[in-house]
């Protein structure tokens, strides 16, 4: 603290074939970048025209994968936003010089990502490495186009826009939009589902609302908030990762502009020019005012320009001769920024006194996240178990079955359901340590609003504590409870305790008064609101069993051939042995063979191909089941969620809690259930293989962003359907 930074600045060349190899030349030390001209000989043989630039930036980013872009350019910014320093990454340069691609990437493939989902993988991944710290994240994302605000994660992206547009409010915890959707993500499929959400409304509203996506400003912001959970301090700690995406800076309309691009080209080339006015006037110690003011682009960042905050500046260029005015005018703004300093510092904050209702709600969101948690370890400590009951032990299964423990279609949770290849992919919050991290931080959240609140709020401390208690969760309810004893007793690998408990089912028949049991419900729940999911799930598991009868299938095929390349091998064996007794080799080293032995190595190279072949197939189709497996984990976890959700909502909570959860609210507040969502549709099931078959070569850590792009998809089609109805409805 208390050091002055500079403004790190980096350029990207964007790859071509045609690149100035006469006017483009990079230093040594991968810092510098000359620029030379050819005179321009109209002119006359004597004239001024400067024609050799020399600029020293940070990094030059020369054919560099968006990996090493990562790490040089963001990978700092990210790990100190989780010490406290607010952070901004911005990417300015003409349109089609690679702002959208540095920044976001190609979000069909995995590999081409940008910094905005590597940003996020990695914020997760340091919370899961930071055990002793609470740590909650959201995500918003503002577009500024033409000096107005729009929400690319509003919930009605096909709407106009809002009738109350957004304002930018300054409060002492910095600024704020008011208006603007922030999202709370507890995992990062989340986090990437939002992002996808984003990057399809700004495509949407682009068409929609004829807007030039290049003409506008897009703003990512990651909010992380740490609480310690070893001190009880008040004190805890926020920032803010803003990850900007500039309009493009070529100057626009030089001559004849008029009406709407003109309008584009003047606000574009202010806010810009504000921008740099902004970024300049911080890293002057003497002034004491930053016209943050002048423009929207500005008064969003103040808080994260300069002042307190890491700041890196990616300008992207063309390396074509075609282009370097453009690139001169980038790269002098490049090294204009880098002469900045700014003076980064922590931001911490404390506990505020006052309370509201949408801090009960937030409080409520949290007690969802760990709620779908529990569900998914339940299911998890489940798998565990079943896969140790014996298919005769009928006494087990029953006492499963009336425990109401048995899978959607009639399969026990967990039962293995193919043949063989059980390659599923634990879900990520049944890993060491998560639980008891989720439910320490909604204890914490709990007693510290309890001891904010005291006893005059209508929902009092003591309540909401007693609600985390397993039994006042879902009160009277034998299953809960006996999902909770298996969750204590995971350790052991015995169906003993789940035996010996159902007789108390038959000791303790509900009253009439009493919510139905949760086997009962459940029917009600997937003919009603569970239905969509439901049918979701079944799908993606029918298709999971016919990769696993393909695999199994192949696996038939492979052993076949291998007991026949070993036969063949022994039959060409004995030929040899033959051969050798009878001493038939030729004086030359040349070999004899007959005609049978000849056909044999004919036959066994040609299986040995087969073998390659099927054993590829396998191997590709592994990799498939993986990941649907992984789909149908999830949907299984979404039904069980929402239908435990729905359940509590239905006969749990009290009345004026239903208030705060409005009914329908999905774990992620203001984003679609995905038991709204339709069925897969043809050409989803064709962009669902093939999405398969492009993840496959990246690993286990690519399946989520796959399966937030999917669902993305999936929920956008429905969308465009159901507006397609009702244009054709209202017609
Ligand atoms: P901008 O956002 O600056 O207008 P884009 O990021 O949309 O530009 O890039 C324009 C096109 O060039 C896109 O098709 C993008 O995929 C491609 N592109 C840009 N930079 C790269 C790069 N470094 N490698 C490969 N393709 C790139
Ligand atoms: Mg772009």
């Amino acid at each position: 603290m208390g050091t002055r930074k500079r403004v790190h600045a980096f350029v990207r060349v964007k790859p071509t074939d045609d690149f100035a190899h006469e006017m483009i030349k990079y230093g040594g030390d991968n810092k510098t970048i000359d620029i030379h001209l050819k005179k321009d000989t109209r002119r006359g043989v004597v004239n001024n025209q400067q024609t050799d630039w020399s600029f020293k930036l940070d990094g030059v980013l020369h054919d560099a994968s968006q990996d090493l872009v990562y790490e040089t350019v963001a990978k700092d910014v990210v790990s100190q936003a989780l010490n406290g320093y607010n952070g901004t990454i911005m990417c300015y340069g003409q349109t089609g010089a690679g702002k959208t691609y540095t920044m976001t990437g190609a979000t069909e493939n995995y590999k081409h990502r940008g910094i905005l989902p590597r940003a996020l993988q990695q914020v997760f991944k340091m919370i899961e490495e930071c055990p002793t710290q609470a740590i909650t994240v959201r995500v918003s994302y503002l577009e500024i186009y033409n000096e107005s605000l729009f929400d690319l994660l509003s919930t009605l992206p096909y709407a106009e826009p809002s009738v109350t547009p957004m304002t930018i409010v300054e409060s002492p915890q910095g600024v704020f939009i008011k208006g603007l959707s922030v999202h709370l993500t507890s995992q990062e499929e989340d986090a990437f589902s939002l992002l996808f959400e984003g990057e399809t409304n700004r495509i949407i509203a682009s068409h929609t609302m004829n807007k030039n996506s290049s003409r506008s400003h897009c703003i990512f912001t990651i909010y992380v908030e740490a609480h310690s959970r070893t001190l009880s301090d008040e004190k805890y700690i926020t920032s803010k990762i803003n990850l900007v995406d500039l309009a493009g800076s070529e100057r626009l309309g030089k001559s004849g502009s008029e009406g709407r691009v003109l309008k584009e080209a003047t606000y574009i080339n202010k806010s810009l020019s504000f921008l740099e006015q902004a970024i300049i006037a911080l890293g002057d110690q003497k002034r004491d005012h930053i016209p943050f003011r002048q423009c929207k682009l500005t008064h969003a960042l103040k808080d994260s320009l300069g002042g307190n905050c890491n700041m890196v500046l990616v300008t992207n260029i063309y390396g074509e001769a075609a282009q370097l005015e453009e690139t001169l005018s980038s790269l002098r703004f490049a090294s204009r920024m880098k002469l900045v300093t700014t003076e980064p510092a922590i931001n911490e904050k404390y506990d505020a006194e006052i309370i509201n209702l949408r801090q009960i709600q937030e409080v409520f969101n949290q007690f969802r996240v760990v709620l779908s948690q529990q569900e998914q370890e339940v299911e998890s400590a489940l798998r565990r178990k079943y896969t140790l009951i014996d298919k005769n032990d009928f006494s087990a299964i029953s006492a499963v079955q009336k425990a109401g423990l048995v899978d959607v279609d009639g399969h026990l949770v967990g039962e293995p359901d193919g043949q063989g290849f059980g390659l599923g992919v634990a879900p990520s919050s049944t890993r060491p340590g998560k639980k008891s991290k989720s439910k320490k931080m909604f204890k914490e959240q709990l007693s510290s609003l309890a001891r904010k609140e005291g006893a005059r709020s209508p929902v009092s401390g003591k309540d909401l504590d007693a609600s985390t208690s397993k039994t006042q969760l879902t009160p009277s309810s034998k299953d809960g409870d006996v999902k909770d004893m298996l969750l204590q007793d995971r350790e052991t690998s015995s169906i003993e305790p789940l035996a010996s408990e159902s007789p108390k089912e038959e000791l303790h028949p509900p009253r009439p008064s009493t919510p139905p049991a949760k086997p009962v419900a459940f029917e009600d729940f997937k003919n009603e609101r569970g239905s969509e999911i439901n049918r979701i799930f079944k799908e993606n598991k029918s298709i999971l069993n016919e990769r696993r009868k393909r695999a199994s299938e192949t696996t038939q095929r492979i052993n076949a051939i291998k007991r026949e390349i070993d036969m063949t091998k022994e039959a060409l064996n004995f030929h040899k042995s033959l051969r050798e007794k009878q001493g038939e080799y030729e004086n030359k080293g040349l070999m004899i063979i007959d005609e049978e032995e000849f056909l044999l190595i004919l036959k066994l190279k040609d299986l040995k191909k087969q073998y390659r072949t099927e054993y590829q197939d396998l191997q590709d189709l592994r990799a498939e089941i993986q990941y649907c497996q992984h789909l149908v984990d999830q949907c299984r976890h979404r039904l069980l969620t929402e239908f435990d959700i729905w359940y509590n909502e239905s006969f749990f909570v009290p009345e004026d809690l239903q208030v705060a959860l409005k009914p329908g609210d999905s774990i992620r507040p203001g984003m679609m259930p995905l038991s709204r969502i339709l069925s897969l549709g043809e050409d989803d099931q064709d962009r669902f293989s093939r999405l398969q078959q492009t993840m496959l070569p990246e690993g286990p850590d690519s399946v989520s962003f796959y399966n937030a792009k999917v669902k993305t998809e999936q929920k956008h089609n429905y969308l465009k359907t159901m507006m397609g109805l009702q244009q054709t409805h209202r017609k």
